[in-house]
């Protein structure tokens, strides 16, 4: 369990991997200044530890949850990394955000959850996240394999639920509602 004052904000923003600097309120939004604790020491791909940066990071701001009904974002500089042995190059942090998302993983699980019970226009405009991102969003939660046996259908209407996994972890389902398919 994490404890202490020192890890407060992280114990508030759910980043137990980030060191969190400063914090600034603007009129509509909060930028948190945060950092990984650790940078990559090992290739995702061959497992070796002889790592260089590969280019320079650009600092960016991501969503990455709410506070008093303002957008709160984390202002993070992740590096892209480069394997000596394998020469894949990677980027940091992959825990908390998939690359090259503007969401962390924290906003993701939050707007599939409010998909759960009320539309994409309501979901989008209250999150600020496109209608795009949120699309992609449900379409990775699809298996391929099964939405094949439903796309000659001229409407698919498709429903979304979660499900508490073995009491703890929360797990989405797509259905395809008419056919009472589960698809993802
Ligand atoms: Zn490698």
């Amino acid at each position: 369990m994490a404890r202490g004052q020192d890890n407060g904000i992280t114990i508030l923003l759910g980043v137990k991997d980030l060191k969190i600097g400063e914090a600034t309120e603007y009129e509509e939004k909060i930028v948190v200044k945060a950092s990984l604790k650790k940078r990559a020491e090992i290739c995702p791909y061959c497992g070796s530890t002889k790592l260089y940066k590969h280019g320079k990071g650009r600092t960016r701001q991501v969503l990455h949850t709410w506070s008093r009904g303002k957008r709160v974002y984390l202002e993070l500089n992740l590096c892209r990394w480069k394997c000596k042995s394998c020469k894949r190059t990677f980027s940091e942090g992959k825990d908390l955000i998939r690359p090259h998302s503007r969401i962390t993983k924290v906003t993701e699980i939050e707007a599939l959850w409010q998909l759960k019970d009320r539309s994409f226009a309501q979901v989008g405009r209250d999150l600020g996240i496109s209608y795009s991102t949120l699309r992609g969003l449900l379409e990775r939660l699809i298996d391929e394999n099964m939405l094949g046996s439903i796309l000659n259908e001229d409407e698919i209407h498709l429903g979304i639920d979660e499900h508490s996994f073995r009491h703890q972890d929360l797990v989405h389902t797509v259905t395809e509602v008419k056919q009472r398919k589960m698809i993802g």
